[in-house]
């Protein structure tokens, strides 16, 4: 199909944008990226598109960045260039993106050799930005096949951030300002197609936003356009009241608040980054989320309001939690502890994600979000040394966070028992409920979580 003529004549003016980020499953082959770009072209307000690696692409970039051994080396390279060959084998004029292509690979082996002799975390990035760049430069080339007029853009040139690589934290002032000079006035020219989940720091080093980091970018550039709504298409077909594949009887929400949203994202609903939903709210841009297998399909819209929001509203978990235990006995009655404690997280650049208090101890676990590690990997050496010096220090892994999000949840009667009255088998170790209206969190062992889920939707959600 042709799609010049309408798209043409509705390239101008340019109202208010929608952003449309399409992830890693959407851009997998030839056939999802060509389904992508339909669903691009069929709606004209559509101007910027933020893309994800090719699925299973970072993964492989992550792999060699930790160093592996020269045939290691070679698998690896050969299964990124075999993924990305089959998109170029079937595009008309194959010849000039192969050579760019090409050339990217050649950069990845030789990042990957000197990730072999030393790694770090700025190299990580670097290597693992070749993804989008990537998946970016073939979907410019399946929309050109339409005659369509497309621009490939370098994310970096705007989304400037501090240099903590990995889990980069984006300046969304300059971010804003550079977004009005640099990109904006290509929306008027032609479609731009740009990369999600990377960016750079003041010296010009790449950085990365944490994995699932392009729901993020796409919000943020959304925010710095003033843009209509942002489009999320996934391989599900909008927000469940629970990971579908964990639970098949789980249903769609059709529209959730950005409160709602914000905390099943925070506590673990990967189908959107935890951050996604911050520049949303900030400006109020509605968020919608669809399949991009089935775009008929429909999807849920993440707006400021809903009807009659239900005190349950999904179940969210997270993986790999570690719970620390600060044991010691002159907190008892004293002043300053929990400073002291907060003071020492700090310094080793760690922010808490729950914790409870009694008089002798406090349990807490470390916040993970947006993080390419575990939260066991956060616990350095020499963070376990300061805090030993305070007090006496307990470390449980493998524990599972489970979240009940929903509404007024602490003014209801009754939810304690509703929820952990079906709990009974389990060990429940730690429970964090009533700082937050939105939420109820507590953690199971980790080998008890899917049954956990599955339990409290069985009684709560079908
Ligand atoms: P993408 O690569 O498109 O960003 P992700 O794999 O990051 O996709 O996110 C989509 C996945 O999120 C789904 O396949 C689903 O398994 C998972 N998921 C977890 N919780 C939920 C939920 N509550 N609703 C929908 N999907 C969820
Ligand atoms: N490609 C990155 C990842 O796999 C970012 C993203 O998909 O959002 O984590
Ligand atoms: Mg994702």
């Amino acid at each position: 199909m042709n799609y010049a003529v309408s798209r043409n004549a509705n390239l101008m003016p340019l109202g208010t944008p929608v952003v449309a980020k399409f992830g890693g499953t959407s851009v997998a082959d030839f056939d999802a990226m060509n389904r992508s770009a339909d669903i691009v072209l069929s709606n004209s307000d559509v101007r910027l598109v933020v893309l994800s690696a090719s699925a299973g692409i970072t993964n492989l970039l992550v792999e060699l960045a930790e160093g592996q051994d020269a045939e290691r080396r070679v698998y690896l390279l050969d299964e990124i260039r075999r993924i990305q060959t089959a998109i170029i084998d079937r595009l008309n004029k194959p010849d000039v993106i192969r050579d760019e292509i090409d050339r990217m690979l050649e950069n990845i082996g030789m990042l990957s050799d000197a990730a072999s002799l030393a790694t770090s975390t700025a190299l990580t990035d670097e290597l693992v930005s070749h993804g989008e760049l990537m998946s970016t430069l073939l979907f410019v080339e399946i929309i050109r096949q339409r005659n369509v007029p497309v621009e490939w853009f370098d994310v970096r040139k705007v989304m400037r951030t501090n240099d903590r690589f990995g889990r980069a934290e984006p300046d969304t002032d300059l971010l804003s300002e550079q977004v009005i000079q640099q990109l904006q006035p290509r929306l008027q020219e032609a479609l731009v197609i740009t990369q999600g989940f990377i960016g750079c720091e003041g010296k010009g080093r790449t950085t990365t936003l944490g994995r699932g980091g392009s729901d993020y970018t796409a919000a943020l550039l959304a925010e710095a356009l003033s843009a209509a709504r942002v489009d999320i298409w996934t391989d599900v077909p909008g927000i469940y009241t629970t990971d579908p594949r964990l639970v098949p009887g789980a249903k769609r929400i059709d529209r959730i608040a950005f409160e709602e949203a914000a905390e099943m994202a925070t506590f673990g609903a990967k189908v959107l980054h935890p951050a996604t939903l911050l520049p949303a709210v900030r400006r109020g841009i509605p968020v919608f989320v669809g399949s991009s297998k089935d775009p008929s399909a429909g999807g849920t819209l993440v707006c400021s309001t809903t009807d009659n929001p239900p005190l349950f509203r999904a179940l969210a978990l997270r993986r790999k939690q570690t719970l620390v235990t600060l044991h010691s006995l002159s907190m008892l009655h004293s002043r300053g502890f929990l400073a002291e404690v907060f003071g020492i997280l700090a310094r080793h650049n760690i922010s808490v994600d729950l914790i409870t208090t009694s008089e002798v101890s406090i349990a807490l676990t470390l916040d993970t979000t947006g993080s390419t590690s575990s939260s066991d990997s956060l616990l350095t050496t020499s963070l376990l040394t300061e805090l030993s010096s305070l007090c006496r220090v307990e470390v449980e892994e493998n524990l599972a966070l489970i979240a009940l999000i929903g509404n007024k949840l602490s003014q209801a009667c009754g939810v304690g028992k509703e929820v952990f009255g079906v709990l009974d088998p389990f060990n429940i170790r730690m429970i964090c409920y009533g700082a937050s209206s939105y939420n109820l969190c507590f953690l199971v062992p980790g080998s008890d979580a899917d049954q956990v889920i599955k339990t409290l939707h069985r009684n709560l959600f079908e």
